[in-house]
């Protein structure tokens, strides 16, 4: 049996760039700007209960390989835990740790009725057979079984899972309960219970936020024009929408490269061309290719960093341009880099509201498993909207009344939510 060795754990890296500390670090100041207690910053500085599990798979040659996965499952204040489950080599118990407490500020930001919960197993799924990714999926259901359920713990994808993943592990659940049970994961594909809206969600949310924030700051987005880095399910959808909203779009790429016209580019034929191609490289209808720094600092209204994390860094957040920063991906900027551009009086839409329409259609997947009665999709768009604008006003009031960045803002609403449920139950 061989066991996969656990890479660069997050306490190595430097301090700035371990989400660990970043989250504490947050949590701590939004607390004491607040006024709670300080048992509430206290008692959120680490998961309620982490699950560390060893998940023995048969291999397609007949050996058997010991994978390693975790799930962390930060507060039960607001109701049960949710988050994705990560299939990645370098997953750590940290950062597992760390996305955990993330999502309960994202779930509270939104108002959702949830904590935050998250999961990862430690492997490559790109080397990994069809067969093997099913039996490492079904191990990892059968090992942290007891911890999850509907009313419990609800798991959804996230980096390297999928709609399919999703699907095997809410069969592998349903066998071991003995019967079926939809709402205990989300993300599923839709003939077995997954929301339609789901796909688009991401990109929906952060349109509204970016909407909403352009008329706060008096920018018309018809006729603006926007970057993007990142191509993917949030990048593209979010291209796709903000041009619907007659934002031109200058500038995207992928990690391959990117492509920039400053008349704007054709969203739908570059869509199509990313489809047959892999890539946005070489876009027949782009004036010339750009380089991530050169997007990242291009002259435009709004920049949507929609692929990876700590991609502002302190030394581009002096030369970005852009007046909102939209973050659809996670962690996108270092804290750092934040700081420099709440000085220059960037408006950052942080992570937690930007991307949280993903988790909010999540939400409305399981309340549809539970109901077992399926909205359609202008259904869920039009709640979505509702609660991303309702979310958006309670960050912008906040970001106003206590003159603090739109981030902190952000966490001091949800912090506030989850401190008055733990007040009510008597935990402080
Ligand atoms: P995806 O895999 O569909 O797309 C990622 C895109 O980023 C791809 O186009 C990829 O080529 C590109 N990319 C990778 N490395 C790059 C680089 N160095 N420079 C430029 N582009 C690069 O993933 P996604 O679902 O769109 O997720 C993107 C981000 O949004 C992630 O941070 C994810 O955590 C976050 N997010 C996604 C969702 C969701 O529902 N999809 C929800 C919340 C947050």
């Amino acid at each position: 049996m061989s066991v996969p060795v656990q890479q660069t754990s997050a306490a190595e890296r430097p301090e700035e760039l371990n989400p660990f500390l970043i989250v504490q670090n947050e949590i701590r100041k939004a607390a004491e700007l607040l006024q709670l207690p300080a048992a509430v910053a206290e008692i959120l500085q680490e998961p309620a209960r982490v699950l560390c599990v060893a998940i023995p798979v048969r291999m397609d040659d007949g050996t058997i390989r010991l994978f390693r996965g975790y799930r962390s499952q930060h507060t039960f204040a607001l109701g049960p835990t949710k988050g994705g489950i990560r299939f990645h080599p370098q997953v750590t118990l940290d950062e597992v740790k760390a996305l955990s407490m993330w999502m309960t500020i994202k779930c509270g930001v939104i108002g959702l009725p949830y904590g935050g919960g998250k999961g990862g197993v430690v492997c490559n799924p790109k080397e990994l057979s069809a067969g093997e990714l099913e039996r490492l999926s079904r191990g990892y259901i059968q090992a942290i079984y007891p911890l999850i359920g509907p009313d419990t713990d609800i798991p959804a994808p996230d980096v390297y899972t999928n709609p399919q993943i999703m699907a095997w592990m809410m069969d592998e659940y349903s066998r071991l309960a003995g019967r079926p049970v939809p709402g205990v994961i989300t993300g599923k594909p839709i003939v077995l219970g997954g929301s339609l809206g789901r796909n688009e969600a991401t990109a929906r949310g952060c349109t509204i936020v970016i909407r909403e924030a352009a008329g706060e700051i008096g920018l018309r987005l018809s006729g603006s024009t926007a970057a993007i880095q990142g191509f993917g399910n949030a990048g593209a959808i979010a291209a796709e929408l903000l041009s619907g909203l007659g934002v031109r779009i200058v500038a995207v790429n992928d990690s391959r490269g990117g492509v920039y016209h400053p008349q704007g580019l054709d969203v739908a034929a570059l869509v199509r061309y990313k489809k047959e191609t892999g890539s946005v490289v070489g876009f027949p209808g782009a004036s010339r290719s750009i380089d991530t720094e050169e997007l990242l600092a291009l002259d435009c209204d709004i920049l949507v960093p929609a692929a990876l994390e700590n991609q502002i860094t302190e030394s581009i957040a002096p030369r970005v341009r852009a007046r909102i920063v939209a973050e659809a991906a996670n962690g996108p900027t270092t804290p750092g880099a934040d700081a420099i551009l709440t000085a220059r009086k960037v408006l950052v839409l942080p992570d937690i509201l930007a991307n949280a329409g993903g988790v909010t259609v999540s939400y409305f997947e399981w309340v549809q498993n539970l109901q077992q009665y399926y909205w359609t999709e202008e259904e869920v768009n039009r709640r979505l909207e509702e609660l991303m604008v309702r979310a958006f006003r309670n960050v912008y009031r906040m970001h106003v009344e206590k003159g603090v960045p739109m981030r902190r803002a952000a966490y001091m609403v949800s912090l506030a939510r989850v401190a008055a449920a733990m007040q009510s139950r008597g935990w402080l």
